[in-house]
């Protein structure tokens, strides 16, 4: 008798396991259970439609930085199938991939359909089946698995559970008896309401550093200022690093910001260099490095110091704008969604799973993938990556 293998969960990580699992044993039966008519809706999306597949970092050790929560437990699993198993298996499939300056991978199309008509292909060479529309509600082991929707009970000795960030699905994991961890949003932008940053959206500090005011947490790099605040690899670093921190404080804190890569005490040497060089010249008229010209300008109209001259600017002046290049304190009112990824911190307790088989350890039989654990990453291709090699471990252990 042949094997059937249940997937709930039509989304990255189901396919691509289901697809895996199909390949290695052709005389399995692999059926997709899906709650929506569509799937594969967030790759669709992903990557503002281009569809950051992974990134060209290889190393175990190098991408496990990324992972904010689950690192130490895909150290070994990247080493079964890493970023670059990702790009030969999509290019296997005739899908080529290219890696940006910031080492993130995209098909080469730049369109995330790529992606998706490629797992399509494979699920229909393959012979898998997809039921649409068909929410499971329940699952229960018995002597095999048995999986209930509205309309129908499926049952199968191995399920592999790949829903995603879904409240209700953790609900019915939780039912089962696996531990669930808190679950709060990750990657966002924080909105700030400030004349600072109003009326400037677009405008980027090419290495800022970001402190969270009344913590250790900081980072660098660049900070975009957005229509409702700050955004920016900086900012989406300290918004996932900091995910249940930021949520207990209800996202009301301030942050310190220092633009100008300087010190306070080399930015005020610069300003008495150009006192004594250049005094005739407008304080607006000198570029200071790292800072873009449309913030310098907007910074001296507020503090009245556009058509001061070098020479005439008094220490009040000097150690307002210096305060604001290298200290300026904001407050953080709010988050809105990053526009091209965001995920969920939060998830299936990490200790439920047996990471050489992605199998639960308490229910065997029970495969989990995906967003439904309590693994997330940066932005950078790493989220999809957790779902190919968590996909690809349980199509070997299967
Ligand atoms: C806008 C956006 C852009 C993103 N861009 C990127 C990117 O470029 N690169 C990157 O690495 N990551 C990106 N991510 C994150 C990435 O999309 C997720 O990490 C990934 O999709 C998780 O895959 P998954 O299969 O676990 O969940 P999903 O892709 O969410 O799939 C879960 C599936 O399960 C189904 N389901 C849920 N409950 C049930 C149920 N009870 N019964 C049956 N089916 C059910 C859902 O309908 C869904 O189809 C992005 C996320 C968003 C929101």
């Amino acid at each position: 008798m042949s094997q059937e293998i249940l997937v709930i969960g039509g989304g990255a990580a189901g396919f691509f396991t289901a697809i895996n699992i199909k390949e290695k044993h052709p005389s399995y039966k692999v059926t997709i259970l899906e709650k929506t008519s569509n799937t594969l809706s967030k790759v669709k999306v992903s990557g503002g439609g281009r569809c950051n597949v992974t990134n060209a970092r290889t190393e175990p050790g190098a991408l496990i930085k990324y992972y904010p929560r689950g690192s130490k437990r895909l150290y070994k699993p990247f080493e079964r199938f890493s970023t670059a198993n990702m790009r030969q298996w999509l290019e296997k499939r005739g899908v080529q991939t290219k890696s940006e300056d910031d080492q993130r991978v995209f098909p080469i199309t730049n369109d995330s359909q790529t992606i998706i008509n490629c797992f399509e292909n494979e699920i229909n060479r393959l012979g898998i089946l997809i039921n649409h529309q068909c929410a499971v509600k329940k699952i229960e082991k018995k002597k095999r698995w048995h999986v209930y929707t509205d309309h129908q009970e499926f049952k199968s000795d191995q399920i592999v559970y790949a829903t995603g960030a879904s409240p209700s699905s953790w609900k019915i994991l939780s039912e089962l008896g696996l531990e669930i961890t808190n679950i709060v949003p990750s990657l966002f932008t924080f909105n700030i309401d400030d004349p600072r940053i109003k009326d400037l959206p677009g405008t980027v500090f090419p290495n800022a550093k970001v402190r969270i005011s009344g913590t250790k947490m900081q980072e660098e790099g660049p900070v975009l200022i957005t229509h409702w605040g700050l955004s920016g690899p900086a900012i989406l670093k300290l918004s996932a690093l900091g995910a249940h921190l930021l949520a207990k404080k209800k996202y009301a804190f301030l942050i310190q910001l220092n633009l100008s890569q300087q010190s306070a005490e080399s930015l005020a040497k610069i300003f008495d260099e150009l006192k004594a060089s250049s005094p005739k010249k407008k304080l607006k008229n000198h570029k200071i490095d790292g800072i873009p010209n449309r913030y310098w300008e907007h910074l001296l109209n507020m503090l009245n110091g556009s058509e001061i001259l070098w020479g005439q600017m008094n220490k009040r002046l000097q150690n307002q704008l210096i305060e604001q290049l290298t200290q300026a304190t904001f407050s953080v009112t709010g988050k809105s969604p990053f526009k091209e990824e965001f995920v969920t911190a939060g998830g299936v307790d990490l200790k439920e799973i047996n990471f050489n088989t992605m199998e639960t350890i308490r229910f065997p039989g029970l495969f989990l993938a995906g967003e439904v654990l309590d693994i997330d990453a940066l932005t950078g291709g790493f989220n999809f990556q957790a779902c190919w090699t968590e996909g690809w471990i349980i199509s070997e252990s299967i």
